[in-house]
């Protein structure tokens, strides 16, 4: 009877590693299913303050105006910004 109930254990701890081994990989499918953005290291958007378009932070124009670093959408933003900012 005792070796029934061990038995019954280690099925059950078998049965919770699996569980745990494969619940990480279930809940990424899950979110990816949800629509959630996917997020790219290195690739934070930036808001470009002259025309409101968020561009990725490694293609963006960057300047420094009045000590704060912005970043815009393109050159002609920039000027833009860097005219209207002087
Ligand atoms: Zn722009």
């Amino acid at each position: 009877m005792i070796r029934l109930v061990i038995a019954g254990i280690i099925v059950y701890v078998i049965y919770r590693l699996s569980r745990a081994l494969f619940a990480p990989s279930e809940r990424k499918v899950a979110g990816r299913a949800s629509g959630a953005p996917p997020r790219i290291e290195g690739e934070d958007l930036v808001k470009d303050p002259c025309c409101g378009t968020y561009v990725p932070i490694n293609s963006a124009h960057k300047a420094v105006v009045r000590g704060e670093t912005v970043y815009f959408c393109s050159r002609e933003c920039l000027e833009k910004y860097k005219k209207e900012n002087s």
